[in-house]
């Protein structure tokens, strides 16, 4: 009796806390798709935050995304913008049409001192969409504004150039191996 219970035991995977180590150090950072690269300096994050601000009337897609890349052991800190500080990141909406080449959303960067960058939902595309595919957008667009590029259909990855089906809503082992790259 005693054989039996030790020979199962060998068999189960080993326990989660060694698991999710494992899975950490295994996953490496993925390329960019050819054209495109990843750089901390074109991001929004300013002295380590995204100080942000909204007007975007989707709240709760927004609301996902800031919880979602404040993941464990994430680095870059997202928190509202307040009068003491510069705002890096803004919220909003515009009307950018129905067509095939439209955008669902974009990351808008300012590239000059203290200036704001913008996730711009097009409500075009975003109104009568489930919450999960407005979710995949925006979490994409601030995979964007930590400087993160797009990757290719070889890996998992949140930052595939067109929103997935089922939507992918957070970010994947492989998109947190690049920000850590580059947020260590
Ligand atoms: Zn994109």
């Amino acid at each position: 009796m005693a054989a039996i219970t030790s020979t199962v035991f060998l068999a189960l995977p080993p326990p989660p806390a060694f698991a999710q180590v494992s899975r950490a150090v295994a996953v490496a950072p993925a390329p960019c798709i050819s054209g495109e690269r990843e750089r901390s300096t074109e991001s929004a994050v300013d002295d380590g935050e995204i100080r942000w601000t909204s007007t975007t009337r989707y709240h709760r897609a927004r609301k996902h995304v800031l919880k979602v890349w404040q993941f464990t052991g994430s680095t870059v800190k997202l928190r509202p913008d307040s009068t003491t500080t510069v705002n890096d990141l803004e919220f909003r909406d515009y009307d950018g049409g129905r067509g095939d080449r439209a955008a669902v959303a974009q990351y808008v960067r300012d590239s000059g001192t203290a200036a704001t960058d913008f996730i711009q939902f097009n409500r075009d595309k975003m109104e009568g969409r489930g919450q999960e595919y407005q979710n995949a957008a925006a979490a994409h667009e601030l995979g964007h504004a930590l400087g993160l590029c797009h990757k290719s259909g070889r890996v998992l990855s949140l930052m595939w150039t067109d929103i997935a089906s089922p939507p992918i809503t957070t970010p994947q082992a492989v998109d947190k191996a690049n920000y850590r790259r580059m947020w260590k």
